[in-house]
């Protein structure tokens, strides 16, 4: 088995209990839950049973160990995740609107996760992988853009793959650099994972179809489109399949789609059919949305066993 590997931000996430407008009175909050777009991925990886691991970094201190002691127990190789003498770990605060939108107070770029480099430990990683998946989120600071760089030129130069989750977020579009960043991935991607409306930041077809035609003629092999509740679709030069989501009451939507596409990447990688992958995928996703905390919803084999046993599809 080929093992995964991503490069990005850990952080903590610290919930408001009531739904509101931000962060502008005290309110009551509940956390430090482990989180990190790249972390959440990489734990639900982990929990399926795949080889992999993650290049990061935490600050010298329990928001750094809570992170640390989830995805080691869970089975991800954190010999990548250094831990800085100055900084502090990341953190997200996040607070629910009634509309259902989120509002976050981010220290990512200024926590240790800001400090991400090239060290021993980050290359011996990457050159025992043979596939990375990149987090839009992730391409914020100049050394993850960098190693970023290295590590896709190393494995795709030893018939590596590369896949992609644009996952951005509007608090971060405008930052100096993202744009060609994000460019740059796509040109490399082999799996491209965009929620819907993600399609047109690297396409100004006029619809859908278009876009994903687009895409699929620039050389990605396989696009995955995530479709929240509804579920996903699955799109190749070789045709299309849409699977539809499973019927759960959502708690907390944070982690649906980085736990989404780490269960379609297990199964691609497998070479399982795409109907098989986005079934199993999407059943990650909805089991995520149950639980409050980013990566509290992680499934292993067996939480999926017990999933499928009562799960009921929309369609
Ligand atoms: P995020 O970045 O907020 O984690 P996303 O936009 O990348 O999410 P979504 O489309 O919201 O991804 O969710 C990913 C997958 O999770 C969906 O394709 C679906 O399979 C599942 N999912 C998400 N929300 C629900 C829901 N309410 N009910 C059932 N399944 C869901
Ligand atoms: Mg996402």
């Amino acid at each position: 088995m080929k093992k995964v590997i991503t490069i990005g931000e850990i952080l903590v996430e610290i919930m408001a209990d009531t739904i509101g407008e931000g962060f502008r009175e005290p309110i009551a909050l509940t956390g430090p839950f482990p989180s990190g777009a790249p972390a959440i991925f990489i734990d639900q990886v982990a929990k399926l049973g795949h080889p992999c691991g993650m290049v990061s970094r935490v600050g010298a201190d329990d928001f750094g160990r809570v992170n640390l002691d989830r995805l080691a127990r869970d089975g991800v190789d954190v010999s990548a995740i250094g831990i800085d003498d100055d900084l502090v770990t990341g953190s997200a605060f996040v607070r629910y609107r009634a509309s259902g939108d989120r509002d976050f107070v981010f220290n990512i770029k200024h926590s240790a996760s800001g400090r991400i480099a090239r060290t021993a430990e980050a290359e011996a990683l990457i050159a025992g992988a043979g596939h990375l998946h990149v987090m839009g989120s992730s391409l914020v600071s100049e050394g993850v853009v960098d190693l970023i760089r290295h590590a896709i030129a190393s494995i795709k130069g030893r018939g590596g793959s590369v896949s992609f989750d644009p996952n951005i977020r509007k608090e971060i579009l405008g930052l100096t650099g993202l744009r060609a960043a994000l460019d740059d991935v796509l040109a490399a991607t082999d799996l491209f994972l965009p929620s819907g409306p993600e399609l047109f930041l690297f396409s100004d077809a006029a619809d859908e179809a278009g876009a994903i035609a687009d895409l699929l003629g620039r050389g990605i092999a396989a696009i995955v489109v995530k479709r929240g509740a509804a579920g996903a679709s699955y799109h190749d030069k070789t045709g299309s399949v849409a699977v539809p989501g499973f019927v759960v009451d959502e708690t907390d939507p944070t982690g649906a789609g980085d736990s989404f596409g780490a269960a379609f990447l297990v199964g691609w990688l497998a070479g399982e059919p795409p109907a098989q992958a986005l079934r199993i995928a999407n059943a990650c996703g909805a089991r995520a949305v149950t639980r409050r905390g980013p990566m509290e919803g992680t499934s292993t084999r067996a939480d999926l066993e017990t999933f499928f046993a009562t799960a009921r599809s929309r369609a």
